[in-house]
């Protein structure tokens, strides 16, 4: 399998060597050059597979230069009962008639991103041995990615983690979960600014090669291919868990705000599963929402980025995005470049709305929206715990709400729920008036000592701080 930029750049490269980078050397972002077809006998053959072995199939289908005997050992040692809570790792349950929530936040952090993150750290740990190299991890984030990914690395040999937050943003649960991990390989990094300033500085340093090559940056954000493609696992875990044959549609609903976890449901729905709908639920920050109604696709100043109680929804420009409209577009990285260099470089935004490529987001590629406010989210968490004795978290409550908007007679709605209520306590308290159960192991964890610096929105203090504790 090889692997293209979504912005032309003529080299082809194979798995491990996008694995330890972000973004292609152009700007864009790296997908494979072709989706491998699923057909019916296939699925019959991985209906029954325990999750390990299915994480296996669906990888081995885009990994080609990791031996097979390797690769079946790295999902058998990520996705075990221990980490993950369950022998399903990803067990769905129906909540009411055709609605259904998949459980993807049972891992160490409690979000959706272990089930890739954890994923990522042992292929990491295992590329960089061969290798006999070293990796310095720098990412950014709003919370749940943070923590899932120095959960994932804390203690690997060879790979160090710079990760910023946008300080004072995150919840007191997800700040204490990151900052008390005291292992030396994980930096904590708070930055005065809003999240998307996080990621500007993730993009400028990714951004000058000779300091990339110099300290040996990496990045684990979602524009990273293997975390996207380890999400595509759990669409056909779901998927098979909703139905009793391979010949019934289903629809997902995905919480979303950088577009990685959906647009992992869009590659699973270009293989051939039968994935009829893929709903895209945002929160107040609704740039996707926008640009699946309108076609009008408008990232928002960090200053116009709201603060919401869906907090990891909370972006202006969505990362992953390129990779859908690359598809959308035909794969023409010539209109692709002029849409995201040119028209959203210049303006800020790109109108897709009088392109019959547009047209085709819902119609070929199956693409829904909904958006949701902090009313919503909070009328759903209440109707959830009243009528289902079930807890949600805010963002899953997102997802809840839009699914509802477009269900379809005699076709499941898979609800992914990407985070456990206890991240977002203080939301849980406003609508039911009482703190969600905690898991034993996080008894407390807000009174530990708590490893962090803080930096300005500076891309050079940045780097002065990652060369300081590199030697
Ligand atoms: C990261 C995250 C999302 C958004 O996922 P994307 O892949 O960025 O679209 C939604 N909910 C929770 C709880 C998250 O941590």
């Amino acid at each position: 399998m090889n692997y293209l930029s979504t912005r032309g750049h003529p080299d082809r490269k194979r798995f491990c060597e996008i694995l330890l980078e972000g973004l292609a050397p152009d700007g864009g972002l790296y997908l494979p050059d072709h989706y491998p077809q699923v057909d019916a006998a296939t699925l019959a053959k991985w209906r029954n597979l325990p999750y390990a072995e299915l994480a296996f199939e669906i990888l081995s289908l885009y990994i080609d230069d990791i031996p097979p005997a390797d690769l079946k050992a790295i999902c058998a040692k990520t996705y075990t009962p221990e980490v993950f809570g369950t022998e399903e790792i990803v067990p769905l349950r129906e909540l009411e008639d055709g609605v259904y929530l998949e459980a993807l936040s049972n891992g160490p952090t409690l979000a959706f991103k272990d089930m890739a993150m954890q994923l990522l750290g042992n292929l990491f740990e295992y590329e960089l041995a061969r290798r006999g190299a070293e990796l310095n991890i720098l990412g950014a984030t709003s919370g749940d990615t943070g923590s899932a990914a120095e959960y994932a690395m804390r203690g690997k040999k060879g790979v160090r983690v710079f990760m910023t937050s946008p300080d004072g943003r995150m919840s007191p649960f997800q700040q204490a979960q990151m900052f008390s991990l005291q292992d030396e390989n994980i930096h904590n990094i708070a930055i005065t600014g809003v999240f998307d300033d996080c990621q500007d500085i993730v993009k400028a340093v990714s951004n000058d090669l000779g300091f990339k090559r110099k300290y040996r940056i990496g990045t684990v954000n979602s524009i990273n291919w293997a975390r996207l493609l380890a999400q595509v696992v759990y669409y056909f875990a779901g998927y098979f868990q909703a139905t009793a044959s391979n010949d019934k549609p289903v629809s997902f609903t995905v919480p979303s705000g950088n577009f990685g976890n959906v647009c992992a449901g869009h590659v699973a729905r270009m293989m051939g599963l039968p994935i009829q709908t893929l709903v895209v639920a945002t929160n107040e920050n609704d740039v996707l929402d926008e640009f699946f109604r309108t076609g009008i696709y408008r990232v928002r100043a960090a200053a116009d980025t709201h603060e919401t109680s869906s907090p990891s929804m909370d972006i202006s420009k969505a990362s992953n995005f390129e990779r859908f409209v690359f598809d959308l577009v035909g794969r023409d990285a010539a209109r692709l470049r002029s849409l995201f260099v040119d028209e959203l470089g210049g303006q800020g935004r790109f109108d897709l709305s009088g392109d019959p490529a547009f047209r085709q987001a819902a119609e070929r590629f199956g693409f829904k929206s909904s958006r949701s406010t902090h009313a919503d989210r909070l009328a759903t968490i209440r109707d959830t715990d009243k009528r289902f004795a079930t807890l949600v978290d805010p963002h899953t409550a997102d997802g809840l709400k839009a699914a509802r908007e477009h269900l379809a007679p005699g076709v499941p709605m898979v609800v992914l729920e990407t985070a456990l209520p206890i991240k977002f306590a203080a939301t849980l308290v406003e609508a039911l008036g009482h703190e969600p159960a905690r898991p034993a192991r996080f008894e407390g964890i807000e009174a530990l000592p708590k490893r962090v610096v803080k930096l300005p929105s500076d891309v050079e203090a940045v780097k002065a701080y990652i060369a300081q504790n590199c030697d």
